[in-house]
């Protein structure tokens, strides 16, 4: 296919292919594609019948192709779940801070799209929740000890 071959329908459009019967340059707008073979668009109604004017050539992509998109919470919430766990044995502030911040991401994806369902977003608030209430209930069993410590390293200011 040359490059400068046009449609023979529109004179300003570069060919995308040539018919397989008239052998006429057609646009990506004429063409049709029938059997994995391009047709224009007046033999492809002459030979397979008028109702299929415009097959789809490709398939149409994906209009996002983000996995939030298709439904479900994704895995975000479940890893704020294990964070959460997680902190109950190691290093609890800092994987119960990453578990709110997981699910709170989690959240926002989930209600950014309109057929989210209550579901979702629990599952997604839980960990958050959770996460939150771990993190003040270990400040305030930590305040008592760190003045302890404090106490114990400087003695009485
Ligand atoms: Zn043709
Ligand atoms: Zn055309």
């Amino acid at each position: 296919m040359g490059k400068n071959l046009k449609c023979y329908e529109h004179p300003t459009l570069d060919a995308v292919g040539v018919c397989s019967i008239c052998g006429k340059g057609i646009c990506d707008k004429c063409e049709v594609e029938i059997g994995g073979k391009l047709y224009c668009k007046s033999d492809a109604d002459k030979t397979f019948g008028t109702q299929r004017a415009k097959a789809p050539t490709v398939p149409a992509p994906p209009a996002i192709p983000s996995r939030a998109a298709k439904g479900g919470v994704g895995p975000l919430p479940f890893v704020g779940i294990i964070f959460c766990i997680l902190g109950l044995f190691i290093f609890p502030p800092v994987f119960w801070s990453l578990a709110v911040i997981v699910s709170h991401i989690a959240q926002k994806r989930v209600t950014a799209r309109p057929d989210y369902s209550r579901l979702d977003y629990l599952i997604c608030v839980i960990p958050e929740a959770a996460g939150a209430l771990l993190l003040v209930w270990w400040v305030f069993t930590m305040i008592p000890l760190i003045s302890q410590f404090l106490e114990y390293m400087f003695g009485h200011f």
